[in-house]
């Protein structure tokens, strides 16, 4: 027999299976003894109050074991396949694309323009260290994509567009845990990523499919307004119908898919600075304690948003315990973004804080408006060395240049800057009053001298977005998906667009 319950338990008992064990036997009035496999459906954290609660909704096997927690996806061998579809890009959109077409027997051949996982870590790593960026390998490009060293956060809006349950699985499937399956904001961490995409590009491979590296896919083979393959900047061609999964770092892709005559428009977006505390501040001020979070909470994390004269200013990508990095692409150009491992035990806070820019306010109305407005913020922090601006958050409140900065976890070095020089008025203001409200909201314990601020968050999702159904109508074969076509904003959203595109193409080419 299977019963379901709900229960709300204090850190310590939540952190201990047998406790878990003997709540539910006491609750549902049976003997411990009969009680087989506890599965956890959702675990969530109530930290309102200073006594903070694990509520957990609970399957109790009475009498039974518990069946697997899912099925994994069985794939077909596609060695032989007669059909083949190309997949350029191998970030979420790309390897859940790819994964997909190999479930329903269409060979993938992924072409992707950096290198695999493990030269990209080498890579990421000489870059922190040195400054010196490889522009095709980095932390927007190479296998994984941007999800790579991402903070792996599997939290996602998208429930309606798509089978998360699906993408959740898959990763449990190559690797990742299986809590990822019933915490109420899952994560994987930055430091497991790397093999659970390994294993996911063996599994293409082992099957039949092929996974390229240092291929850069420069334009569309098209025939008679059908996209039928694409070619290389080595002076290759591959031919299939193309699902074109290449992120928003990509700005080539939208010049050469623009010059080929495909339709994209301006999208609103949003920008501003990674913020870092210290993770014992977060800590005390989320769950309510001096003491810090004690040793079976997780390091605590905050989302605020707020409204500055209409316009919404908000945390983005919030890292506990987790580290700014340099997220350039290309030289010329600063961008910091935030990570964190699956431990989150890191001694600092990182969080994008960010304002919302809309396309109808830009002066521009081409497609890439507000690209070039996100590439002068870019253009504009940039130092020689990827140095970054940063700031004190009291002194930047202040108006003031800061003349220490406090430790911090960015690998880089810090140019003193007053943010206001760096970034347009209404970005710089609008995140003044925002920081301000946030403060409020904390018990004036948010705006500290130990805060730093640091420019600039760009890439927060596509400032272009290329029209699908306008593609669509312009002749069949091409599938634009993922965070670069303007269609998703995070891993799961790009994972769950790049398993629609693929099954759309799998419909298209029924043959
Ligand atoms: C540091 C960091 C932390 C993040 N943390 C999180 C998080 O915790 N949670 C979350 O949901 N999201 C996070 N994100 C965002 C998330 O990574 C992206 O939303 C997601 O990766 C988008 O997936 P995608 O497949 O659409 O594009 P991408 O991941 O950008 O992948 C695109 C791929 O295409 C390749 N490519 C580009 N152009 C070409 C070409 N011409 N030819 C061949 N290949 C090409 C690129 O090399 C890249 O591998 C983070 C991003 C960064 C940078």
């Amino acid at each position: 027999m299977v019963r379901d319950l709900s229960i709300s338990l204090s850190p310590e008992e939540a952190a201990d299976k047998e406790k878990m064990k003997m709540r539910a036997a006491k609750k549902l009035g049976v003997r411990i003894g009969d009680i087989k496999a506890l599965r956890i459906q959702r675990k969530s954290i109530d930290a309102r109050r200073k006594d903070v609660k694990i509520n957990i909704t609970l399957s109790v096997f009475i009498g039974e074991e518990a069946p697997p927690a899912f099925t994994p996806v069985s794939f077909p061998d596609v060695h032989h396949a007669k059909r083949s579809a190309v997949v350029v890009g191998f970030g979420p959109a790309g390897i859940f694309a790819s994964l997909t077409l190999l479930e329903n027997g269409i060979r993938p051949v992924v072409l992707e323009r950096g290198l695999d996982v493990h030269s990209r870590l080498k890579d990421t790593a000489h870059f922190s260290r040195t400054g010196e960026l490889n522009s095709e390998s980095n932390y927007a490009f190479g296998e994984g994509g941007a999800g790579a060293f991402s903070d792996g956060k599997l939290y996602t809006r998208s429930l309606k567009r798509g089978n998360v349950r699906k993408v959740l699985s898959l990763l449990v499937q190559h690797g990742a845990d299986e809590e990822i399956l019933y915490e109420s904001h899952p994560h994987i961490g930055s430091d497991r990523l790397p093999y659970i995409i390994e294993n996911m590009r063996n599994t293409i491979i082992s099957h039949g499919g092929e996974v390229l590296f240092g291929k850069k896919v420069t334009g569309l083979i098209r025939r008679h307004d059908e996209t039928v393959g694409i070619t290389t900047s080595d002076g290759c061609e591959y031919m299939g119908p193309v699902i074109l999964a290449t992120g928003h770092s990509a700005k080539d892709v939208y010049y050469f898919l623009s010059a080929s005559g495909f339709s994209l428009e301006a999208k609103s977006t949003a920008a501003g600075v990674r913020l870092e505390h210290r993770q014992s501040l977060i800590d005390s001020i989320q769950y309510h304690s001096d003491s810090g979070r004690g040793p079976y909470l997780p390091a605590a994390s905050y989302s605020f948003v707020t409204q500055v004269n209409g316009r919404g200013v908000y945390s983005f990508c919030m890292c506990p315990g987790g580290v700014i990095v340099p997220a350039s692409s290309e030289d010329g150009h600063m961008v910091v973004n935030g990570m964190s491992p699956h431990s989150r035990g890191g001694r600092f806070a990182n969080s994008g804080m960010i304002v919302e820019l809309r396309k109808e306010e830009l002066e521009d109305t081409d497609p890439f408006a507000m690209l070039r407005y996100i590439e002068s913020i870019e253009q504009k922090c940039f130092n020689p060395g990827f140095a970054a601006p940063a700031e004190r958050l009291d002194d930047f409140i202040a108006h003031k240049c800061s003349s220490s900065f406090p430790e911090t976890s960015f690998p880089r070095p810090l140019v003193p800057v007053v943010m206001d020089d760096v970034f347009p008025p209404l970005i710089a203001e609008s995140l003044r009053e925002g920081f301000k409200a946030f403060d409020r909201m904390t018990r004036s314990r948010f705006i500290t001298r130990d805060a730093l601020i640091i420019a600039p968050e760009t890439r927060t999702s596509s400032p272009v977005r290329i029209l699908r159904d306008v593609a669509m109508k312009q002749g069949r074969g091409l599938y634009p998906a993922g965070e670069g076509a303007g269609y998703a904003g995070g891993i799961v959203s790009a994972a769950i667009d790049g398993t629609e595109a693929a099954l759309r193409l799998g419909g298209d080419y029924a043959y």
